[in-house]
């Protein structure tokens, strides 16, 4: 069933031939994949694990940046956004050990925003602000009411501004204890002001992984099913993976399939992300002995490459600087990214797991990055249409990009 409707369609678009000049890719494995995607043929399975096996990243990265020119030719978007986590009261603080947001609730730390400091937080949002991106834990305290009662008061300030909230583990939770349906609990939020789902809370599929680092959490199949849901309403969402930690080659390939046969059916995703584990201050990085340790560039790189490769029916790949730096994620421009996370205002749950990146970035230097990568900016909405396109001032390429990581570990 094909039910998305709201919004423009953006996500059944199949990736079109790709021209691949041979002599860039070294390594012979890849060849077949050059064929298939010179054919227009879907790859497969084995051609993923290939893709992340591979020793020729600049191979792999030189097909992906070919696949992403042809789609969205040298433009580069971002959204001028801002993050609130509103609570990091979660009972699964206990279960899901690679996360260092979570408290519980009289652990110290803990907090839950009232509805003013909510908007309070908004206030600090810039004029320029398009989007609220909202998600937090699970708290028994944070029901449907106090989210419907956030979102109407921020569309009632702000009505201008898309709000893009609450993961599909989220909103599971909130169908457990408010005792509705998650499509129920959809059309209540989506009434209040709900327009997108953020992708988070897919980790990894596999179930071994997820017996691992996320014992409690919501089921692939149940992750799947919330945005399946939402999708058949007409509520476009986001994916993602977490990759980094205990999963295997096999298991990022098994997960890629399960998102790439869901957009088939509904359309309704509108980018993928994938998300780098950061291992500090929390359990899991404890125990793999990774702690101060993060994924490698060569990891981060080929994450977002394969992406755009296998993921042909998914129109958008986002690099995340707050987790890979601003200086990796301009590096990814050319390794299949068509898409910058935006300006993020105060991001908490990867600066509590040892991210050392800053906590937002200026429109001019997401310029700078943009330009800096011999690419042109266009400012997004978060349907992905175009609001702004910055190709009017020659010669910005050459600016220095300022650096964020350093200055925010010295703050
Ligand atoms: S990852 Fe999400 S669900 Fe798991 S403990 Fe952290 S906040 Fe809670």
């Amino acid at each position: 069933m094909s039910g998305v409707s709201a919004g423009p369609a953006t996500g059944l678009t199949r990736l079109p031939r790709v021209t691949v000049d041979r002599h860039r890719v070294s390594d012979p494995a890849l060849a077949p994949i050059a064929d298939k995607l010179a054919a227009g043929e879907r790859l497969s399975d084995a051609d993923g694990v290939a893709l992340f096996r591979s020793p020729d990243l600049l191979g792999v990265g030189f097909m992906a940046d070919a696949a992403n020119r042809a789609r969205h030719g040298d433009r580069v978007t971002f959204a001028a956004n801002q993050h609130i986590n509103p609570t990091n009261v979660c009972i699964l603080r206990k279960t899901c050990v690679f996360c260092s947001f979570a408290r519980l609730p009289k652990e110290e730390g803990a907090y839950r925003y009232s509805l003013d400091e909510v908007l309070a937080e908004a206030e600090g949002a810039s004029g320029l602000t398009r989007e609220f991106h909202i998600v937090g834990g699970l708290d028994m305290h944070a029901g449907l009411e106090y989210y419907a009662g956030m979102f109407r008061a921020l569309k009632a300030r702000y009505p201008h501004v898309h709000i893009k909230a609450l993961t599909a583990v989220e909103l599971a939770h909130l169908a457990r204890i408010e005792k509705m349906s998650v499509a129920e609990i959809l059309v209540a939020l989506r009434d209040a002001g709900l327009d997108t789902l953020p992708g988070g809370g897919a980790e990894v599929f596999s179930p071994a992984v997820r017996a691992t680092i996320a014992d409690r959490k919501l089921a692939a199949d149940q992750w799947l099913d919330v945005h399946r849901t939402a999708h058949r309403l007409g509520i476009r969402s986001n994916c993602t993976m977490l990759y980094g930690h205990v999963e295997t080659i096999e298991d990022r390939v098994a997960h890629l399939a399960a998102l790439r046969a869901l957009q088939d059916e509904t359309g309704g995703f509108l980018a993928y992300i994938p998300l780098a584990y950061h291992p500090d201050h929390n359990e899991l990085g404890a125990t793999l002995g990774r702690q101060g340790t993060a994924t490698t560039g060569f990891d981060d790189l080929r994450n977002l490459a394969v992406g755009r490769l296998y993921l042909d029916n998914i129109a958008h790949v986002k690099t995340h600087w707050i987790m890979v730096t601003p200086f990796l994620s301009q590096v990814a421009l050319a390794f299949g990214v068509d898409d910058l996370e935006g300006t993020v205002v105060r991001e908490k749950i990867y600066h509590e797991a040892g991210a050392r990146t800053a906590q937002s970035m200026s429109l001019d230097q997401i310029l700078r990055l943009i330009r800096g990568a011999g690419r042109v900016p266009v400012e997004r909405d978060s349907f992905y249409r175009v609001m702004r396109t910055f190709d009017d001032v020659p010669g910005q390429g050459a600016a220095p990009l300022e650096d964020t990581a350093h200055s925010a570990a010295a703050a």
